[in-house]
């Protein structure tokens, strides 16, 4: 419940849509507007989130990956509110405990000698962050990166990202970025060349539409970056803390990158957190004769670090990554049996763990059938870089009846999305 009445849920809703319109982003406020989906969120716990009105809604969205914990986990809230009403932001002065101690269960968690973390405040500048020490440690200007990727909307971030129409009215982007297609690895090998300072990658593509390679993919590319003496930048902002079934990506294909970089999930659901790491030898060339070489304002803040040291805990100590790996067939599973019900309207469905993707023949059912499975209370994400492909990443603590739950919606979802369809034609 929620403690408005509906006379004021719709003085609020239109109050909001109309600064929305106004002095935020015109063209969101409509579309979310004209799909039916004004009213302005509340409050979240577990994997329900409702609206101002009291409508829940389970989240298969997850904040994009930030809510593998679920909405308000306890530890993680206790943790950021003992830190809060103590010390929330740093003095830039002394050193910080929070800060040591989420550095260094990192460093005990990420595969291989990832040893030093860099704290900041979203996945793009942990990007930022992993681009520069690689350039600084190799002393080469290249970049490779994959077709269809996401790694941020920061200049660097987009470069390496691989949607033109994301790009392109930023041009000129950052020099020495070149693009090869994902999961292949010849191509990658022939792009790789002595001015190369790193291959950066997701493990599976999220905004690409959940894209899987091939299984030893990123053991080839790991072998031809040492062939070439070029660095491996793992980017699991998507993937890290448990989404694939394993702690990291790195972990689920059997690598150990040079460089990772960590986001969303880190912060529990809480706090924004970005994290990259490197080896060693990476940080000396970073930040061995200038230690501000790169530093960020807010970026390792107490609050987020609190969050950051909570949320790993409780992902370690709930075993979210196996329950992860443990939910897998029957959310993909059930997706598949939907899939072959659908054979005319849904491709393919592809995912790992608790990350799935369901491609549509055509993009604009896709787009409908988020909105009908919206009105059906199931939150479900279009992909940035790939518009026929539904994406579902719901909380690692989601239950088996929730699961249950949200394929029987996307199945009634997509039966309403064809009825709309014939009344069209
Ligand atoms: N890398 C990957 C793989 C991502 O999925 C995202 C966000 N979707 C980012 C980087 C950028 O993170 P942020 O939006 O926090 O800057």
């Amino acid at each position: 419940m929620t403690p408005f009445t509906p006379e004021e849920v719709e003085r609020i809703t239109d109050d909001v849509i109309e600064k929305y319109r106004r002095h935020v982003n015109p063209g969101v406020a409509n579309l979310l507007k004209f799909a039916g989906f004004g009213v302005p969120e509340w409050e979240g716990e577990g994997a329900v989130v409702r609206d101002i009105a009291g409508k829940e809604y389970l989240d298969f969205v997850g904040g994009y990956g930030v809510f593998a914990l679920g909405y308000r986990h306890p530890r993680v809230v206790q943790a950021v509110a003992e830190q809060l009403h103590r010390l929330p932001l740093k003095t830039h002065y002394f050193l910080s405990r929070p800060v040591a101690d989420l550095c260094a269960l990192l460093a005990e968690v990420t595969p291989g000698r990832l040893e030093y973390a860099f704290l900041c405040n979203s996945g793009t500048e942990a990007v930022e962050g992993a681009l520069k020490a690689a350039r600084v440690f190799t002393g080469r200007p290249g970049f490779i990166s994959a077709a269809g990727a996401f790694h941020g909307k920061t200049f660097g971030g987009l470069s390496a990202s691989g949607r033109d129409v994301y790009k392109e009215p930023f041009q000129p982007l950052v020099p020495g970025f070149r693009q090869v297609p994902f999961g292949e690895i010849e191509p990658l090998r022939a792009a790789l060349s002595d001015d190369t300072a790193a291959v950066i990658l997701e493990a599976i593509q999220g905004e690409g539409g959940v894209r899987v390679p091939p299984e030893d993919y990123l053991r080839q590319v790991r072998r031809a970056c040492d062939e070439k003496g070029v660095l491996l930048i793992l980017d699991e902002v998507r993937t890290g803390f448990g989404r694939l079934g394993r702690l990291f990506a790195a972990d689920v294909y059997g690598i150990e990158p040079d460089l990772i970089c960590l986001g969303k999930a880190l912060g529990g659901g809480v706090m924004p957190v970005g994290a990259f790491m490197a080896r060693a030898e990476i940080w000396e060339a970073m930040f061995g004769e200038n230690p501000y070489l790169h530093s960020s304002t807010f970026g390792g803040n107490p609050l987020a670090a609190a969050a950051g040291l909570a949320a790993v805990r409780a992902t370690l100590e709930e075993r979210l990554p196996e329950r992860a790996a443990a939910l897998e067939p029957r959310f993909l599973g059930g997706l598949r049996a939907i899939s072959a019900q659908h054979p005319d309207v849904l491709k393919e469905v592809r995912g790992r763990g608790l990350l799935a993707g369901i491609e549509f023949h055509d993009p604009d059912v896709a787009k409908l059938a988020i909105t009908t499975a919206g009105h059906r209370g199931l939150l479900a994400a279009y992909s940035l870089n790939n518009p026929c492909v539904v994406r579902l990443e719901p909380p690692l603590i989601v239950t088996e009846a929730q699961i249950d739950q949200a394929l029987e919606s996307l199945a009634g979802a997509i039966r309403d999305s064809l009825e709309v369809l014939a009344e069209l034609e």
